[in-house]
């Protein structure tokens, strides 16, 4: 089952997380009827916005994560809260690309293109916190990794993986996201680096059988590692036929009774997971009645 872990490893120097987000990824390919190559890349997000949640305190935290290009897939969300509750979607689910030549890998960066990453932390305080930098590979990995050291200033290592199988079904994936704390010493960091050059890939580890805490014990080795906890993560969408209600009276009287004079019921979808919503033209007319009170 999906989870996420979290450790520390060298007297809270390092802090670490690692997740299995196979299931994740595929209930969000079934959803958005993605292509492989928009799979990968709304997978590898889905895992870092799993284990960035995770990095979150509030109960109700929210943390969102858009990538705009200028390829093919022209971009993606997600969104994520601190109990493990991830949802998002891409702009263009059917790219389709040849795997690049040079690891017949999927394309995601050619999918995605030149652009941003933009990092968004509703904690409850007035004001969201957004960080935005451009993209530096649009492989997304290498792209949160920017993302910590400019603006966040964490020397972080970012590790991300999607494998589909021959059908195009998840065959497996997961990440993990390692950082150094402040007054970290020179001894730690070469003894992480020394680790990170014996792992290949995440996906391979995953694909043979790998748990997370395992790949953080490889990651951590002879760094005193302590698992703190172990929570499971999902693909879930919060939308609502009131959230519906909401973003309709949002549009405004005009728009709404533009709606009721065409007669006809509409149907509104919801971005993150593409559930549909029948509005009837007598739940318009409820709808334009509270738009005017307010
Ligand atoms: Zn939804």
């Amino acid at each position: 089952m999906d989870h996420i872990v979290r450790a520390v490893a060298d007297n809270d120097h390092i802090r670490a997380f690692a997740a299995l987000t196979k299931d994740m990824t595929e209930d969000a390919r079934i959803a958005h009827n993605s292509s492989p190559v928009v799979t990968a890349a709304l997978g590898r997000l889905l895992t870092a916005g799993a284990m960035m949640g995770a990095m979150m305190k509030g109960d109700d935290d929210i943390l969102t994560l858009q990538i705009k290009g200028n390829g093919a897939m022209q971009g993606l969300t997600v969104t994520a809260d601190s109990h493990g509750n991830v949802k998002g979607y891409p702009i263009e689910p059917l790219v389709l690309l040849p795997p690049r030549e040079s690891d017949h890998k999927l394309d995601v960066g050619g999918a995605i293109g030149r652009g941003t990453l933009r990092v968004i932390k509703d904690l409850g305080l007035k004001e969201p916190y957004v960080g935005e930098v451009d993209l530096v590979t649009s492989e997304i990995a290498e792209d949160l990794t920017y993302y910590f050291a400019q603006s966040e200033q964490i020397p972080s290592t970012v590790g991300l993986g999607v494998l589909m199988n021959k059908d195009n079904t998840v065959r497996s994936a997961g990440g993990f996201i390692v950082q150094l704390m402040p007054d970290v010493k020179d001894a730690t960091i070469d003894r992480l680096e020394d680790n990170l050059k014996k792992i290949s890939s995440v996906t391979d580890l995953l694909d043979q059988g790998r748990t997370p805490t395992d790949i953080l014990g490889m990651l951590l080795e002879g760094l005193d590692m302590q698992v703190l906890d172990e929570t499971p993560t999902f693909f879930k969408c919060d939308c609502s036929p009131q959230k519906i209600e909401k973003a309709l009276i949002a549009t405004g009287r005009a728009e709404l009774q533009s709606m009721i004079d065409e007669g006809r019921e509409i149907e509104m979808e919801c971005s993150f997971c593409r559930k549909k919503y029948i509005v009837s033209v007598e739940e318009l007319k409820k709808l334009l009645s509270r738009a005017s009170t307010s």
